[in-house]
């Protein structure tokens, strides 16, 4: 399909001009999309408690969805993982309407589900302004503010999920029984669920994602898949998409696949760990500032500060990056979870692993992989926290501790504090309180945002307090 640039940017406020230009794309979309045969298209956000929501059009209605949006009502900001209702001083209650206005630039056909095309939501108020819960339109922002500075980033999420049997496990809601029995990254894993995997790569593929690796990971019925890096708002985008497809492609096979932090209370759990490099704009194009310096593992100043900025406030990163009460289930020592505050070159228990790639691709390859995040995160309101912390750090020109070469959990405690590897937050109200201590993400993420953030991170402890790991995991299981 020829693409015509979006008009739409943070700042946008759609007037006439706007719409009727939205309109007459989009009206040519559905043609294209008809001529595909796709019926419907399903205009998708993630609120702030990481689940994916949606309004859908017949594709003939996509014209007057990208004029005018879908309505919706603002209260989902505040809904919790089990669809209870929390309020915060900007969103709650049942008054009120905000539009969805399909991204005709992130619109695919969804391979995983014929007939049906997938679009990303800008969210715009009903006076034309941007929603300020509109996270997507949050992440540009943040992007622009890099640019601003003759930055940019690369992103990707690596999604881990594990597979259930049966096609009642979701209608159950409780049960899980692993799909395959074949140990841990064994070959044997791959060989009984062939065409399952088979069909998530071709209709990842079919959908306009490339994925660089797919394979089946530690925990009972886990596997894991790899997709190239994109601008950060991409990366969200197709984190959604790879989800959304996996989800399908099980169902399709008579199966479910759980996305949870922690899937069965005492194994190992699904992470989406971030990859990120910050490139520099330069006269023959973006050189990746993570490699060909002289800061430590071959980082540059500008690289070893964005990486400095995010370890600083991991703490407070994780209110949006690890959400759920079950994310700290998952995030304990010795489970490749990156449970302490502190980074490494290839090391798989530091918050932070630092990857260079092998000798003679550092130049593309080199990249800060953010391990102690879980794919119950909003993917665009945690990546647009990342960024922000890594503009703080490039602000302040801050420098990285000595890289940790061992697992954290093996030094005494006294060795630990001596080598500046900080304890993460070991519950979501920890990682809550440093979160609304911390005055940079704050002021990146705007009132509007860390207010809903609050309500709903104390809506979900609330909601959980005093529930077993068992009664956790059970609850979280199906829901992102
Ligand atoms: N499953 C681990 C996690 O919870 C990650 C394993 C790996 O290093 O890929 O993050
Ligand atoms: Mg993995």
């Amino acid at each position: 399909m020829e693409q015509i640039p979006e008009p739409v940017t943070a700042g946008t406020v759609l007037n006439a001009r706007t719409r009727a230009r939205l309109g007459a794309r989009a009206a040519e979309t559905a043609r294209w999309l008809t001529g595909q045969g796709v019926v419907a298209v399903a205009l998708t956000w993630v609120d702030v408690s990481g689940i994916t929501r949606t309004k859908t059009v017949p594709v003939e209605r996509l014209e007057h969805a990208a004029a005018w949006g879908v309505g919706m009502s603002p209260v989902f900001d505040v809904f919790l993982l089990d669809d209870s209702i929390v309020s915060g001083r900007h969103v709650g209650g049942p008054v009120g309407d905000l539009r969805l206005h399909p991204d005709l630039d992130r619109l695919v056909p969804m391979a995983a589900l014929p007939g049906w095309a997938h679009a990303p939501a800008h969210r715009y108020a009903q006076d034309g302004t941007v929603h300020p819960l509109d996270t997507r339109a949050l992440l540009r922002r943040e992007t622009d503010r890099l640019a601003g500075h003759g930055w940019s980033v690369k992103a990707a999420f690596e999604i881990e999920w594990a597979v259930s049997k049966g096609d009642g496990a979701m209608g159950d809601g409780e049960g899980f029984s692993p799909a395959c029995r074949g140990p841990a990254y064994g070959m044997t894993r791959v060989t009984e669920l062939a065409g399952y995997l088979r069909d998530v790569l071709t209709a990842l593929k079919e959908s306009g994602v490339t994925v660089v690796q797919l394979h089946p990971e530690y925990a009972a019925g886990q596997y894991e898949v790899s997709v190239a890096v994109e601008d950060p708002l991409g990366a969200a985008d197709t984190a959604v998409l790879v989800k959304e497809t996996i989800r399908a492609v099980s169902m399709e096979h008579g199966m479910a696949a759980s996305f949870s932090p922690k899937v069965e209370a005492d194994s190992v759990g699904n992470g989406a760990h971030v990859h990120l490099s910050l490139w520099r704009a330069n006269a023959d194009g973006p050189v990746n500032a993570m490699s060909g310096g002289d800061g430590p593992c071959g980082m540059t100043a500008g690289g070893e500060a964005f990486a400095a900025g995010i370890l600083h406030r991991l703490p407070a990163l994780l209110a949006v990056g690890a959400p759920t009460v079950a994310s700290y289930l998952r995030l304990v020592p010795s489970h490749w979870a990156g449970a302490f505050a502190c980074w490494g070159l290839e090391n798989r228990e530091a918050a932070l692993r630092f990857v260079t790639g092998a000798d003679g691709e550092q130049a593309t390859a080199a990249n800060l992989e953010v391990k102690c995040v879980d794919a119950a995160a909003n993917p665009y309101l945690l990546l647009a926290a990342l960024l922000a912390a890594g503009r703080d750090g490039l602000d302040a020109d801050r420098r990285l501790p000595e890289p940790v070469g061992v697992d954290p959990a093996g030094l005494a405690e006294d060795e630990r504090a001596a080598r500046s590897i900080g304890p993460l937050p070991a519950s979501l109200a920890e990682s809550l309180a440093a979160f609304e201590a911390d005055t940079v993400l704050r002021d990146a993420l705007g009132e509007a945002v860390t207010d809903t953030v609050s309500a709903v991170r104390r809506g979900e402890i609330e909601l959980l307090d005093g529930a077993t790991p068992q009664q956790v995991a059970a609850v979280t299981r199906w829901r992102h």
